[in-house]
């Protein structure tokens, strides 16, 4: 048999052998095989990429850059990800198993965050501020923070790693970026175009490997400056204790368990394929799926018939196929976690009303059957707990308190879904929600102009917008006295 193919870390724009020599094996989750091995990441191969980075921080190639000269670099390196979008989707296909056609989607749209990033490059500046006296002159300075260490998982590889780097960039930092361990084949793919694009090299640094044995020491390092994370919320929180005791900032996206709510007035034709989209789409593993389907009495059996029949026309199988609509789960790990949620929520008195099992694909690889379950209650751990797969619990509500009762007693808060005719009812769902997005008749709409937030324990801080680039940021504050006179009385504040 053929040696698998190996990657290297990728650092200050050189292919890096592991300062220990191992390597790890990636499965592709549609076959269960093998098909790479990556660098196994220790704590010296950070300790070599933050180096990188934080001479290339120095460096005036990059120090000195003008802000406009910035932004091109980034619109560069969009056009380049256009140029290789088909060859970077189908490797994270292989790597994620999720759809082509949604990963062809999502690295269509992935120059957009680049492009949005470019053009806010020279529009980061300080001000000036109401001098306390006519002599002092008061101004501001965003500055970049320094190294920024960015870990992410491996649902949406290259959509969440943009979500950082560019704003990252944007602000004038340099980056060390550690991408799941079971999806470092797409960033690997990327790295190179980084000096292609112009950007000097160390600027961008990736190091594979495990949470604990490269994403740990990436957080620990002296010279990050800051940790921006996507993925569970139990990493997220051992993160930000580190980052705590470093007293550095943290940007944490998370885990959710969000509600989709469904009004006896909405198009229930829609709001089904809605429930559909949030629950099914990526085979439930995205951090906003719509896992807790909330459904007026008067639509309930409607809705749940919509539902139903066409999660049982779902077409599972081989996420390479233009006809497939639900692929694989990522990993062996989340196909078992699924299972045993699913079991878990029968043994709590729920029902699976459709799926609940294993498909026939005539593949090896992690399928499971798009699952609804019935006759669950919002405290059971099914309801409260993320399962990151196929699995949807739909419950009955009376009013739009009782509604919002149910939607809200979670400990998450990342999104959630409203589907009515009312306008007003609208307006008053969103208010009330505790979610950072609020999507009403649509779901899953996302765009790097819009900002994103996780409340409660799906996040702390902000992704996309023209807001992230406080986190990626320091202020300044510059005193300036311009008056010829001597100075006065040193034992009095000037102010
Ligand atoms: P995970 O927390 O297991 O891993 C995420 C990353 O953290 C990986 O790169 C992993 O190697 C690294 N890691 C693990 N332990 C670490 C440690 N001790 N120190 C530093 N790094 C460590 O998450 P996952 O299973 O890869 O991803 C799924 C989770 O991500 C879900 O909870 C999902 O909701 C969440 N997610 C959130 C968003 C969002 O925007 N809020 C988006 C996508 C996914």
């Amino acid at each position: 048999m053929n040696p698998l193919p190996r990657h290297d870390h990728y650092i200050a724009g050189e292919w890096t052998a592991p300062a220990d020599g191992g390597y790890f094996a990636s499965v592709n989750p549609a076959t269960a095989e093998p098909w790479y091995e990556a660098a196994r990441g220790t704590a010296a191969d950070v300790d070599r990429a933050v180096g990188a980075a934080r001479t290339a921080f120095e460096d005036p190639r990059w120090r000195d850059l003008s802000q406009p000269r910035r932004g091109r670099l980034l619109r560069n390196l969009g056009d380049l990800i256009g140029d290789h979008a088909e060859r970077l989707a189908r490797t994270e296909t292989l790597d994620n198993g999720k759809l082509l056609r949604e990963m062809r989607a999502q690295l269509a749209g992935l120059p957009e965050y680049f492009y949005y990033y470019a053009g806010l490059a020279d529009k980061i500046q300080g001000e000036v501020i109401p001098g306390a006296s006519r002599e002092l002159l008061n101004y501001t300075l965003r500055e970049p923070v320094g190294v920024v260490g960015a870990i992410t998982p491996w649902n949406s590889p290259l959509l969440l790693t943009a979500t950082k780097l560019a704003p990252a960039l944007a602000a004038g930092n340099t980056v060390v970026v550690k991408p799941s361990e079971h999806t470092s084949a797409s960033l690997l793919a990327l790295a190179p175009l980084f000096e292609e694009a112009g950007f000097p090299p160390g600027v961008v640094n990736v190091v594979t490997g495990y949470g604990a044995e490269a994403g740990a020491p990436l957080t620990e390092h002296e010279a990050v400056a800051k940790v921006t994370f996507t993925g569970s919320s139990g990493t997220g929180r051992r993160i930000a204790r580190t980052c705590a005791d470093r007293l550095i900032g943290c940007t944490l996206e998370l885990g959710g368990k969000s509600p989709n709510i469904i009004f006896p007035d909405a198009d229930l034709g829609s709001a089904a394929m809605g429930v559909i989209a949030g629950i099914f789409a990526a085979a439930g593993q995205t951090c906003v799926a719509g896992s807790r389907v909330l459904v007026h009495r008067e639509a309930y059996d409607e809705v749940l018939e919509q539902v139903t029949a066409r999660a049982a026309t779902i077409r599972v199988g081989d996420p390479l196929e233009e006809t497939t609509e639900l692929g694989p789960l990522a990993l062996a790990e989340q196909l078992e976690k699924v299972e045993s949620y699913v079991e878990l929520g029968q043994a709590e008195g729920g029902k699976v009303v459709c799926g609940g099992r294993r498909p026939e694909t005539g593949l090896d690889g992690y399928f499971y059957s798009p699952t609804v379950f019935t006759g669950t209650d919002n405290g059971m751990r099914i309801c409260q707990e993320e399962i990151f797969g196929p699995v949807a619990t739909v419950m009955p509500f009376g009013s739009e308190e009782e509604a919002l009762a149910i939607a809200n007693d979670s400990a998450y808060g990342l999104a959630a879904g409203v589907w009515t005719r009312d306008v007003n009812r609208v307006h008053r769902m969103a208010a009330r929600l505790e979610a950072g997005t609020v999507w009403a008749n649509t779901y899953r709409s996302m765009s790097p102009m819009s900002p994103r937030a996780g409340f409660k324990t799906s996040g702390m801080g902000t992704e996309h917008g023209t807001e992230v680039i406080r986190e990626y940021t320091r202020l300044k504050s510059v005193w300036i006295n311009t008056s010829e006179e001597p100075a006065g009385d040193p034992f009095i504040l000037r102010s």
